[in-house]
């Protein structure tokens, strides 16, 4: 017997699969974005990273902060092994980590809490060292990296057939593939192009509480090759919503035919 439960949430999964589908010509991850009153914001990092990913970090933050749109500021870090493996989301800010998450799958993670108008108000981007024989080469570490980080402003893929559109936001191994191209810069333009009448971010450090819980994953709306898309609620009237990227070897190559 199927519960109510379980019905509701495949109501919500059939609604999020359709929103995606339409979007991923322009790339946006469902028109997700932050609620801003003015044309650009400064969005808060916080640095949850050991220093062999300080880096890929600081290289991201860069190139991202390059468009007109957003500049991205650490304010604040935490590599304690256990703030990198819980890597809790903190209200209106980002926040990045790495740590040993397991053989779970994935190499990367990129969590968005989306409020009940539609706009983020918080992301982490994770990546997973257990994987780590992977993350030996650099140009790696810098697309997975760019790529996590990209997904918490509303970018979704450029393709996810393996094909290379010298971005970070594809999924293939070009190693002109490491840091965000023009398109992506046009795409946050048109993402950040309206003004909200509120603002999902945090201005100075006055949103600090941190959510109790790790985002629940939820379940899986969406199966590609090389990534997957999990919802959640939040129980306030929001969703979580996770970009995945699979680890090697936990590809769906079985949709490739
Ligand atoms: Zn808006
Ligand atoms: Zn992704």
């Amino acid at each position: 017997m199927v519960s109510k439960h379980i019905l509701r949430q495949c109501a919500l999964a059939a609604t999020i699969a359709t929103v995606s589908i339409a979007a991923y010509a322009s790339h946006s991850w469902n028109n997700y974005h932050w609620a801003r009153t003015t044309s650009s914001f400064t969005l808060q990092v916080i640095d949850s990273v050991s220093s062999d990913w300080n880096d890929e970090l600081s290289l991201s933050l860069s190139q991202w902060s390059q468009s007109q749109k957003l500049d991205l500021q650490i304010t604040g870090s935490d590599d304690s092994t256990r703030a990198r493996k819980q890597c809790r989301a903190v209200a209106g800010k980002i926040k990045v980590c790495n740590a040993a998450y397991g053989f779970n799958g994935w190499l990367g993670l990129a969590s968005i809490n989306i409020d009940s108008q539609g706009h983020i108000t918080r992301g982490t981007a994770k990546m997973n060292d257990s994987y780590s024989s992977y993350f030996a080469s650099q140009d790696e570490r810098r697309h997975v990296m760019c790529q996590e980080v990209g997904h918490l402003f509303g970018l979704g893929h450029t393709s996810e057939d393996g094909s290379s559109q010298q971005t970070c936001m594809d999924y293939s191994t070009d190693p002109q593939s490491t840091a965000p191209n023009q398109h992506d810069y046009a795409q946050l333009e048109a993402i950040y192009n309206h003004l909200d009448s509120y603002n999902s971010y945090a201005i100075g450090a006055a949103l600090t509480a941190e959510s109790k819980d790790v985002p629940p994953m939820g379940i899986r709306v969406r199966k590609g090759v090389f990534d997957e898309m999990w919802a959640a609620p939040d129980g306030k009237g929001g969703i979580w919503v996770h970009h995945v990227t699979l680890a090697p070897g936990h590809e769906h190559t079985e949709l490739l035919d």
